[in-house]
């Protein structure tokens, strides 16, 4: 499998044969290659794309192109099992976790479907003899960079949206894990989607990823990774003038005032960092928790993380296998220089190859505010927990990292439940909820180190788009 490079709706290697292996998590083998696209393919696909662009895919009316996306979304039903297989065995994530990416996948391409017909301008008030109409505008072609830890649901919530808004597009899937996404393009073209109008490029960040954020045919830039790309990545984007949206990541809080209902808490709490292994954007990483209920939650948290289990994707446990063995040693880089009590571990099945990635769940604390633990992203199954007095500061602790990305607040006083939600800094605020990377409707992205932009619902279509504004003198 080498011709991994859809370019003007046909499947191609590298022009000079390079191929990237492909891992299984689950058990450290490798079980296929991609192309390893570079710059070459990136500006072929850009090609491609411009042409799409200027032909029937840019041609197209808003409500043809929300018809391919609803067949898209069909389609992806009907294969969802197979989608879900894939995914699972390439991201190592189990497989119930899998199909629930696979059906938002679906969603997202319903939703946008629905949506692409639907991006109204306005008209606005202006001077005497003069109409002016605001109209949203394709941008041309968008560049899209992801991750490797919702393949399908990324690919969804990207390219569904800049699609919806008649953009062309060129996608840089993650060369950790992008086998879901590959399936979902050949779905797209059997959806009848035009040539060109999508477009991938499988290969390495260095090559292939700086290839497309640094290039001059791009009109719009979304991506989702680490901070420390996403820097890279805008100031690529800044020498072509060209937008973009970031998601970079968290270490989002989830704060338990001591009138919390702890019985539905303490569930969400434990599944929003082990979902995905903790490899989630938006995993509650840490466990803000009101001094005087500390060491009952504590004891509580420690109970459940002691029964979580690592294993294999198709064992479909509580958490399958990091994403690689380089994302596996960082984990345990932090796990094996950790300062504050380690409260309790889960464990790795028994029956998990030894060449897996594993990692069992960990919990700490007293988790001090200026530790690596509270202030850094892991990106593994690791929370920390943190004692707070009153609610100014458990304000000043939710606020005190550099990110914004997602919080969880949990108390019955609905005072204080707006107050919170107010004043903690994230993009998205859950009350008496949480949701790790969920909610297909619900504009998400972060401030500061989690990023800027929004993706996801109906707001980010708008990005997807130039607004122009239109004046007309008719007297
Ligand atoms: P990364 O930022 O390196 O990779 C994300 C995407 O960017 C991939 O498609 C990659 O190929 C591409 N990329 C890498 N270097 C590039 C470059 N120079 N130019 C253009 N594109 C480039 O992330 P990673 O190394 O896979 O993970 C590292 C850390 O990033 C994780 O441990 C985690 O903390 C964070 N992360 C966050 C998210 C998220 O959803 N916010 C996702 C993945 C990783």
């Amino acid at each position: 499998m080498h011709e991994t490079c859809l370019i003007g709706g046909r499947w191609v290697g590298a022009r000079d044969g390079a191929t990237i292996p492909v891992v299984c998590p689950s058990d450290g083998q490798v079980f296929t290659h991609l192309a390893a696209g570079g710059p070459a393919e990136i500006d072929a696909a850009l090609g491609a794309a411009w042409a799409a662009f200027e032909g029937p895919w840019g041609r197209m009316p808003a409500v043809e192109r929300g018809r391919i996306l609803s067949r898209v979304a069909r389609l992806i039903e009907d294969n969802h099992e197979e989608l879900a297989r894939i995914e699972a065995r390439d991201t190592g994530k189990p497989l119930t976790q899998a199909r629930a990416d696979i059906t938002a996948a679906a969603r997202y391409f319903e939703f946008y479907g629905g949506a692409a017909d639907k991006v109204q301008g306005h008209t606005i008030p202006f001077l005497p003899g003069y109409s002016v109409m605001t109209v949203h505008e394709p941008h041309g072609v968008t560049a899209h960079i992801i991750p490797w830890n919702y393949p399908c649901q990324m690919f969804g919530r990207t390219v569904g949206g800049a699609l919806a808004m008649g953009n062309a597009v060129v996608l840089k899937p993650a060369e950790e894990a992008c086998l879901g996404p590959l399936r979902l393009a050949e779905l797209c073209l059997e959806a009848g989607l035009p040539a060109g109008a999508l477009n991938i490029v499988t290969g390495t960040g260095e090559s292939a990823g700086a290839a497309l954020a640094a290039h001059p045919g791009i009109r719009f830039l979304s991506f989702t990774g680490s901070p420390e790309v996403g820097t890279l990545v805008q100031a690529a984007a800044a020498r072509n003038h060209v937008g973009c949206t970031l998601e970079l990541g968290g270490k989002s809080p989830q704060i338990l005032f001591r009138d919390a209902d702890l019985e539905a808490a303490l569930p969400v709490l434990t599944a929003a960092i082990v979902q995905n292994g903790g490899q989630t954007c938006s995993a509650g990483a840490r466990a803000l928790i009101q001094r005087d209920i500390y060491d009952e939650v504590v004891e509580r948290l420690a109970d459940r993380f002691r029964g979580l289990t690592a294993a294999p994707h198709d064992a479909d446990a509580d958490l399958g296998a990091l994403i690689s063995a380089r994302q596996k040693a960082r984990v345990e880089r932090y796990i094996a220089q950790a300062r504050p009590p380690l409260i309790a571990r889960g464990r790795v099945a028994e029956n998990a190859p030894a060449s897996g990635f594993y990692v069992a769940p960990a919990l700490y604390g007293p988790v001090p505010e200026d530790d690596p633990l509270a202030q850094e992203e892991v990106f593994g199954p690791v929370l920390s927990c943190m004692p707070f007095g009153d609610e100014a500061d458990a304000v000043r602790i939710a606020n005190g990292t550099p990110y914004g990305l997602v919080a969880g607040i949990w108390t019955r006083d609905g005072g204080r439940q707006m107050r919170m939600a107010r004043a903690v800094r994230a993009g998205q605020v859950f009350i008496n909820g949480y949701g790790a990377g969920g909610g297909i409707e619900l504009p998400f992205g972060g401030t500061g180190r989690s990023g800027h932009g929004r993706e996801k619902g109906f707001e980010p279509l708008r990005d997807f788009a130039q607004m122009k504004t239109i004046v007309v003198k008719h007297g």
